[in-house]
């Protein structure tokens, strides 16, 4: 077993700062970069790096793995239609999934087909000349931040601390990529007159679905002494179980990442982050309420990590620092967000 080290505060940052450059970069013209992220995320977590934090992936695992992400994306959305996913024609590995699609119905026993070694020997083509060596282009530089480009014995080598950073982001990585991902997918026109009014589109291609946040309502109502996180007034009845950084900014429900609040402290809140008051007192309970808190989550069947909720939230007040957004400090005010939301992560401000 090697011991692994956790990737700092700042490498995680810089690493998510990468991500977010190569996934608004905008020039996709098929889906195939979103599911190579996914792909890297996946193995990063079910593979142990070397000792000095470099994680080899064979080109040939890499294409199972593209394979079983697109075999559920590959069944039919309305009767004998599938979703589209690149700006031309449909991308050509959901043409090939497709016709296996028809004649079995499970991967697994695509597994066992003949045709199964070809289909991945195609896959490896593919990845090749498109999203692998595209992927950490962003205009006309060449990032190579999560591996060079080569390939060394049939695998690519993901750099020192990078499977470490995925494995530690996984969540903000996912949240990230299926967001992108469910946009093209949405925007693409032939799709929108299949997608209709329907909203059923994210929970086609991911199964995403957002838990039942009323089950927290009680357990954070005891936690808030019945009070409102943000004004601080009773909650008379119910309330509104508020994202703290908003779903916009952070697609995935993680119990720490819940207050009660007011309907209307939450609709004036609406998507932006809360100021630092607000932050200090979150980042507190989550420290000094923890037990009651996992315990809470726990019973609600809610996922939950306060250190991965902690770098979401220092990510997030980051990215609305650098691109100097408001944040909402109560009522009807709002300020422009300025370095003071380190200290209270411990980051000099
Ligand atoms: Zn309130």
């Amino acid at each position: 077993m090697v011991a692994q080290i956790t990737p700092s505060a700042q490498t995680q940052l810089e690493f998510l700062g990468n991500l977010q450059r190569i996934l608004n970069a905008g020039s996709f013209v098929a889906t195939y970069k979103y599911a190579l992220i996914r792909v890297l995320a996946d193995l990063s977590i079910e593979r142990t790096p070397t000792a000095d934090g470099r994680l080899e992936l064979p080109l040939e695992d890499i294409a199972e793995r593209f394979i079983e992400i697109y075999w559920r994306q590959a069944a039919p959305f309305r009767p004998r239609r599938t979703l589209v996913q690149a700006t031309g024609n449909q991308a050509s590995l959901l043409t090939r999934l497709m016709a296996i699609r028809e004649r079995v119905g499970k991967l697994a026993d695509a597994r066992r087909m003949p045709r199964w070694r070809s289909l991945v020997r195609g896959t490896k083509t593919l990845l090749l000349e498109q999203p692998l060596w595209r992927l950490q282009r962003v205009g006309n530089e060449l990032l190579e931040c999560f591996y060079s480009n080569r390939l060394l014995n049939g695998a690519i080598i993901l750099k020192p601390g990078v499977a470490a950073c995925f494995k530690a982001q996984f969540p903000v990585v996912q949240a990230l990529v299926q967001l992108a991902w469910l946009r093209m997918v949405q925007q693409l026109p032939i799709n929108q007159e299949l997608i209709g009014q329907g909203g059923d589109v994210a929970e086609f291609l991911f199964g995403a679905e957002r838990g039942a946040l009323a089950r927290l309502t009680g357990g954070l109502l005891e936690i808030q002494t019945g009070r409102c996180f943000y004004c601080g007034r009773g909650i008379p009845a119910g309330g509104h179980v508020d994202h703290f950084v908003p779903w916009v900014r952070y697609p995935r429900d993680l119990g720490h990442n819940f207050v009660l609040a007011h309907d209307t402290c939450n609709s004036r809140k609406a998507d932006l982050l809360a100021g630092v008051p607000y932050l200090e007192r979150w980042l507190e309970r989550n420290a000094t309420r923890r037990i009651e808190l996992d315990r809470i989550f726990s019973e609600a069947r809610m996922l939950h990590d306060v250190e991965t909720s902690r770098h979401v939230a220092a990510w997030s007040y980051e990215q609305v620092e650098r691109s100097g957004g408001l944040v909402w400090l109560g009522g009807e005010r709002f300020e422009h967000l300025g370095r003071g939301w380190r200290s209270p992560f411990g980051m000099p401000s």
